[in-house]
Parts: structure tokens; C-alpha cells; sequence
């Protein structure tokens, strides 16, 4: 095996998208971020995409699309389906039925994987991030939505036809009835996405925080916000102790936005998790932050995700 293989890793977001170039070691080569069109032709999109990764390619390595040192994309797209290679629906993209992988694999002119974002982060963080020494946990980003990727037994998760492992949408008790983006009520997104959060700060402080603010003022001490983590760690902790007595994974990875809040917060989560799971598990499980990133997991994820496939082969 060559030894200066790069991979191509690419995360297609509701708003922006994503692309980054990496070597064997996972170091990050090069690195842009575009807007994603949004309802136009989904091959002219993946073709604008190829176009750019050739001027990184070019201006980085002096290399082009279809050298024998790139072994492929791995790219992440919403409801990205790894065993059919399409995307059935995304309402958020304008996208149905596109059949993803063949794009990618027809303008990358190699092979390619598709994924969901969180599954592809997953597989970053046991490559090369806080999951590389773990063969059970489960990542839970904490972004603009919700997401969560399983790592059983050293390998990915997807359950039957990759319909699976949508920890976001598991449902939590609560006082209060929040709706969650797809329609459902009460889900673990519902509280723990960007805007759900937002929305209970603003309850309990009628004003309107970062998520870096927030951690800051933890820091200090101050007692709305530990009022707020307070809350935020206790709805984070019943969807992941039904997340924990299901899969008994050795830890929890916390990636996204939300992984800023670090240590401090993951202390927070770990005590009220183990006040309310099983006796068999009390103590058991960790809650890790992300290593890789906090806004490239799903990037640094695919790179790892097509390393993986093509070296199998
Ligand atoms: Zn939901």
C-alpha cells in the first residue's frame, strides 16, 4: 500500500457544505466551506463540488482528480442511505431519489461512500479521535439537529436498510411538550439542538446566549447558567440512559456545537446519567468530548470512512 494516499472526505449540510483533504495519519490537508445549492439539479452540485476539490488537489498537491494517490470520497449528505448509495428524501435539500454515490464515483472518477453526517463522524472519532482505543460507544452530535452514530464491537451501526441509530429521536420525559423538526414530540432533539437549546435559555434568561457564552458563564459560576446546564445535562441524560441500557457502550462521545462546552459539561451529564441508569451500569459508562471537531466531524469521518472501505478490499 502506498504510503501518501490522501482521501477526499465531504459533509453536504442543510446550509453549507463542507469539503476537506486528508493523508493516511488523518491530518487535515486542506479545507473549504461553501453553501450548498439548495433545490437545483443535485449532479450540477456534485460537479461544482468535483470542480472545487480539483483546484484544492492542484493548489495543495499539485495533483488531479483520478491521480492513483486519491482513493476516494466519503461524503455525508441527510438521509445519505450506504447500502442503496441514494438519498430517497431530504425535504431540507429539495432532493428525491438521488442516487448519490454513482454522482460522486462519476465526477470524483473514484470510488465513493455515502453516509448520514453523525454515522460518518462515528467512524471519525474511532479512526483517528477520542474513540480510537473504544470498541463500543455511541456519538451523539449535538448540532443543528440531533444526530448519533453507533460503533458496536468496533464497527458501524446502521440497523436494517441504515434506518437505524437516530438517537435524536428517541423520546424524553418531560414537563413541558416541544415539538421536534420532523414532526414528533418531546424527542431528545426537541431540547438539544441548536435551537432547542437556544429556546431554553431564552425560558430562563429572556436573552439570547452563545453556546461559548453559556460555558463561559458555567465557568464563572454564575447561577442561571448553571441553572441552564443544570437542565440541558438532565434532558441529555434520560435520552442517553436509554440509549446506554440498550447498547452498554464504554462511553459517549459528544460532538458538535455543543461539544464546546467540554469536560465541565460532560461531568455535569455523567453524574445525572449514572443518578438515573440501571444499577448494572452505574459508573460504567463515560461521557468523552469529540476530538476531531467540533464542525468537521462529519469531514474528517468520511476521509476515515473510504480509507477504511478501500483497504478492506
Ligand atoms: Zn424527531
Amino acid at each position: 500500500m502506498r504510503k501518501d494516499q490522501i482521501a477526499i472526505g465531504i459533509d453536504i449540510g442543510g446550509t453549507n457544505s463542507k469539503m476537506g483533504i486528508f493523508n493516511l495519519d488523518g491530518k487535515l490537508l486542506n479545507y473549504q466551506s461553501m453553501p450548498t445549492a439548495k433545490n437545483a439539479n443535485p449532479a450540477d452540485f456534485i460537479e461544482y463540488l468535483a470542480q472545487e476539490s480539483e483546484k484544492m488537489l492542484s493548489s495543495e498537491l499539485n495533483i488531479k482528480l483520478g491521480d492513483q494517490r486519491i482513493v476516494g470520497v466519503g461524503a455525508g449528505a441527510p438521509m445519505a442511505n450506504y447500502y442503496t448509495g441514494s438519498v430517497e428524501h431530504a425535504p431540507n435539500l429539495g432532493w428525491k431519489n438521488v442516487p448519490l454515490k454513482n454522482l460522486f464515483e462519476h465526477y470524483f472518477k473514484v470510488p465513493a461512500v455515502i453516509e448520514n453526517d453523525a454515522n460518518l463522524a462515528a467512524v471519525g472519532e474511532k479512526k483517528w479521535g477520542a474513540g480510537k482505543d473504544l470498541t463500543d460507544f455511541v456519538l451523539i452530535t449535538l448540532g443543528t439537529g440531533v444526530g448519533s452514530g453507533l460503533i458496536c464491537d468496533g464497527k458501524l451501526y446502521r440497523g436494517h436498510n441504515a434506518l437505524g441509530a437516530e438517537g435524536g429521536h428517541i423520546i424524553i420525559p418531560h414537563e413541558q411538550k416541544r415539538l421536534c423538526s420532523c414532526g414528533g414530540m418531546n424527542h431528545l432533539e426537541s431540547y438539544l439542538s441548536a435551537k432547542g437549546i437556544k429556546e431554553t435559555i431564552h425560558d430562563l434568561t429572556k436573552e439570547d446566549w452563545t453556546i461559548e457564552k453559556l460555558g463561559q458563564l458555567f465557568g464563572d459560576g454564575d447561577l442561571r447558567a448553571t441553572s441552564i446546564i443544570n437542565q440541558i445535562a438532565d434532558e441529555l441524560a434520560s435520552g442517553l440512559v436509554s440509549i446506554g441500557v440498550l447498547f452498554g457502550p464504554q462511553a459517549f462521545i459528544i460532538g458538535g456545537g455543543v461539544s464546546k462546552l467540554g469536560n465541565p459539561f460532560n461531568h455535569v451529564v455523567k453524574k445525572k446519567m449514572d443518578e438515573l441508569i440501571h444499577f448494572s451500569l452505574k459508573g460504567k459508562i463515560n461521557v468523552l468530548t469529540a476530538t476531531l471537531s467540533s464542525d468537521k466531524g462529519a469531514v474528517y469521518g468520511g476521509a476515515a470512512h473510504i480509507f477504511d472501505e478501500v483497504h478492506r478490499r
